[in-house]
């Protein structure tokens, strides 16, 4: 069961917690993950001031990446299909939301990656209907001693918090053995030839014949979820879909 994902046991807090958590936000209100702000109503993730600069991804969009602003299939995906079924993202990247993510990742701030979980939450649980398994892209075992934890888990930790049903949620199914440079580093064109063998697949037989659910946090120019849905559909997975919680413009 060492593939198993942890997140799987976690449960719901003890219910003098629940009980208590009006008078804890009157203790310590929750802050707006912009600009840290106490947040006048609990449940919001950001105040209104950096919620304006949130943009949800609603209109047309490349039926297969996702990309904002086609209608039909992209240039990148005309060239180069994927092998995920189909990407969506929530929000695009940019604002207080890309702010905030990055603070999460590279500021060590890892409260914040569980409310943007929140932030993740409708849209994931509908990516998910179809799916039978979702897997959140790894880190490189040396990018996780780095940062001390995965924000995809984390995410997906804060969607299950404010109720999102989820199926199983195998985090240790697909694996990154090399820590590659950053791909912050590197440019557009360079990323977008990424290897698939980025990623391996443990005990491939658990993922053969299933719908797969991938997640990221952010999609710049795929290359990332190209590789992991290409490593899942080598290793035999019937389909995969991706979500990421931002996506950056086309
Ligand atoms: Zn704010
Ligand atoms: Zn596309």
């Amino acid at each position: 069961m060492d593939w198993a994902d942890n997140l799987n046991m976690r449960t719901q807090p003890p219910l003098h917690l629940t009980l208590l958590a009006p008078l804890w936000d009157w203790v310590a209100p929750p802050l707006c993950a912009g600009c840290s702000e106490p947040l006048p109503r609990s449940r919001d993730v950001f105040c209104s001031g950096c919620a304006v600069t949130l943009e949800r991804l609603t209109g047309p969009a490349c039926p297969v990446c996702g990309a904002p602003g086609w209608r039909d299939p992209c240039h990148h995906c005309r060239r180069a299909p994927p092998r995920f079924h189909r990407a969506r993202s929530a929000y695009l990247w940019g604002g207080e939301l890309a702010r905030a993510l990055r603070r999460c990742k590279y500021g060590g701030q890892l409260d914040l990656a569980s409310s943007l979980g929140e932030l993740l939450a409708p849209a994931l649980q509908r990516a998910a209907a179809g799916s039978e398994v979702v897997v959140p892209v790894p880190l490189s075992a040396a990018g996780m001693r780095r940062r001390g934890f995965n924000q995809v888990q984390e995410l997906l930790r804060g969607a299950r918090r404010v109720g999102a049903s989820l199926p199983p949620v195998w985090a240790t199914v697909l694996t990154k053995p090399l820590d590659r440079p950053a791909q912050a580093s590197l440019s557009p064109s360079a990323r977008r030839r990424l290897p698939a063998s980025v990623f391996t697949v443990r005990r491939p037989a658990r993922i053969r014949g299933r719908a797969v659910l991938l997640v990221d946090d952010v999609m710049t120019t795929g290359a990332t979820v190209r590789a992991g849905a290409a490593a899942l559909v080598r290793a035999g997975a019937a389909r995969v879909e991706v979500l990421t919680l931002a996506r950056a413009g086309s």
